[in-house]
């Protein structure tokens, strides 16, 4: 079996838009915390150290996540729309399939694109795989660019997705949908509401997932005959939550 992680490290990096902060409580603070309210002085802990933990702050939206379709809006399909912890299981292990969306255009991709790159791998989709949008983008991780130089995905295609039964579609960019000053210029041209996060609000109407920046699709050996894991962490009521994704292949790869 071989696992390839496609999640990014949470940490305090320039590329998270809302600064991540870890507070780290070491061995020997630890050793107070848990000593002092019961009378044990630090020096009679082992070593002088008890336990470490670390306090986090961070959004839902950090690091490598999966957005729920509450994020989108309050309904999808007509429903009270789902938030993280009612995400199916079902939903985050399956068969994958990574599509190489990678090119100079800065064009968002289309179901053309997507359709004509299956056809390219030979891959029949099916319903509840799960979708890797390969566009390169995580390359700029940790540079001024990440925030402005990525593809994102049209509506259409984020619409034809969903109708082929996916559930979960992942991209190695910042956001999902085109970079927000892109989003802006089409708005401020054209004064369409519908252009601005226009793959997001496709969420009201169907049920989906996205995974955003994820990290190392081009390490993926083959574009399927994998597994994908991308079980989200259970926040009460929340519209997104961090997840290790991780690609299994089952064979022995040659
Ligand atoms: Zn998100």
């Amino acid at each position: 079996m071989q696992l390839i992680d496609l999640s990014i490290t949470l940490e305090p990096v320039s590329s998270e838009p809302v600064p991540v902060a870890i507070d780290y409580v070491s061995h020997s603070e630890g050793a107070d915390i848990l000593g002092k309210p019961v009378g044990i002085d630090h020096s009679h802990f082992p070593d002088g150290m008890g336990l470490s933990l670390e306090y986090v702050r961070l959004t839902t939206h950090s690091g490598t996540h999966l957005d729920a379709p509450i994020h989108y809006g309050p309904f999808s399909e007509g429903k009270p729309a789902r938030t993280i912890e009612d995400i199916p299981l079902e939903w985050c292990l399956s068969d994958g399939v990574v599509l190489d969306c990678t090119t100079q255009t800065t064009e968002p991709i289309s179901s053309q694109e997507i359709q004509s790159e299956l056809e390219r791998i030979g891959y029949t989709l099916k319903p509840l795989d799960i979708v890797l949008l390969r566009t390169g983008a995580d390359r700029l991780w940790g540079s001024p660019e990440y925030f402005t130089d990525f593809r994102g995905v049209s509506r259409e295609a984020t619409a034809w997705l969903v109708t082929q039964g996916i559930k979960v579609i992942g991209i190695d960019s910042f956001g999902f949908d085109p970079p927000f000053g892109r989003m802006l210029a089409d708005y401020q041209r054209e004064g369409r509401a519908e252009l601005l996060w226009p793959a997001h609000l496709y969420g009201r109407e169907r049920e989906y997932c996205q995974i955003e920046r994820l990290v190392h699709l081009d390490r993926l050996p083959q574009p399927s005959g994998f597994k994908v894991t991308c079980f989200p962490i259970k926040l009460r009521q929340c519209g997104a939550g961090w997840t290790r994704v991780i690609a299994i292949y089952e064979e022995p790869l040659s």
